[in-house]
């Protein structure tokens, strides 16, 4: 579906829609490619596609086009848990090699981190944690940023970040109270929100600055596609008692500064034009 875009010009029966940027998502398991052309006539600009283990590295390598669709790549606690004791090493090795040989592709180290859900007992605990480590010594090394995934593990997570020194850190789906977004925020890490409501959400909303704060769909699994930040933009816009567009730019602006991506100039006024055909 051919779509065209006209920048900075007001065009009759133009529907005027504002940029957005979903800061984390799983684009190679979205079957219905046609979808992300659709979020991108939408406004959402630029994506950040998260790999979490050596064939969704591959894909996401491959639908990554560095012009909207932007590659971070690492190993997902699921996958450490999956990977058998025998083969966790060499599943890391392999991941470390992939995003080696495509440091200049590749905007951010995610997704990793701690899932307690999935974790169980204390060998599996371990294997995430071991490969949680590797993947922030790599982006450090590599002085890329990490994204970070926690589920009822954020103490833990924040913890090694902290004991790490990590300097970049994105952490996505946040799960925490407004005490531990308040110390995310003092660290300077950058917390996105997801396109769910919630009361504990809205809190951290209002709490929490604007320059810190990102959306995301993490599509397919919680939005069906990128588009479902919009859904986020508005609650953002909500919380912080502005408008839909100027909120729409920060957080782009937040997006792309955080992963340096810098897919064109910022548009003069929030609006872009887009012609659907
Ligand atoms: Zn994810």
């Amino acid at each position: 579906m051919p779509t065209k875009i006209v920048e900075g010009k007001a065009v009759k029966d133009v529907k005027q829609l504002y940029e957005m940027a979903d800061a984390h998502c799983h684009l190679d398991a979205i079957k219905d490619q046609s979808l992300i052309q659709d979020a991108i006539a939408h406004g959402i600009m630029t994506m950040v596609s998260n790999g979490v283990s050596f064939p969704t590295n591959k894909r996401t390598l491959e639908i990554s086009d560095g012009k909207h669709i932007f590659p971070a790549l690492g190993m997902d606690p699921q996958n450490a848990v999956q990977t058998p004791d025998d083969d966790l090493d060499s599943e890391i090795e392999n991941n470390i090699k992939l995003i080696r040989d495509n440091r200049s592709r590749v905007v951010s180290i995610g997704e990793i981190g701690l899932d307690y859900l999935h974790a169980k007992d204390f060998n599996l605990v371990a294997k995430q944690r071991t490969v949680f480590e590797r993947f922030i010594d790599l982006a450090t090394e590599l002085k890329l940023p990490v994204s970070v995934h926690s589920r009822d593990s954020l103490d833990d997570v924040m913890e090694t970040l902290k004991a790490k020194d990590a300097q970049k850190v994105h952490l996505h789906f946040f799960e925490g109270n407004v005490q531990q977004a308040k110390e995310a925020e003092r660290l300077g890490y950058m917390i996105s929100i997801p396109p769910i409501t919630s009361s504990k959400r809205s809190r951290i909303m209002k709490e929490v600055s604007i320059d810190n704060l990102m959306v995301e769909s993490d599509s397919p699994a919680v939005g069906p596609t990128p588009k479902s930040v919009e859904l986020s933009v508005h609650m953002i816009a909500e919380a912080k008692m502005i408008s839909v567009e100027r909120a729409a730019e920060v957080l782009t602006m937040n997006t792309k500064r955080f992963f340096k991506i810098n897919v064109r100039k910022p548009q003069s006024g929030a609006g872009i034009g887009f012609i659907r055909t």
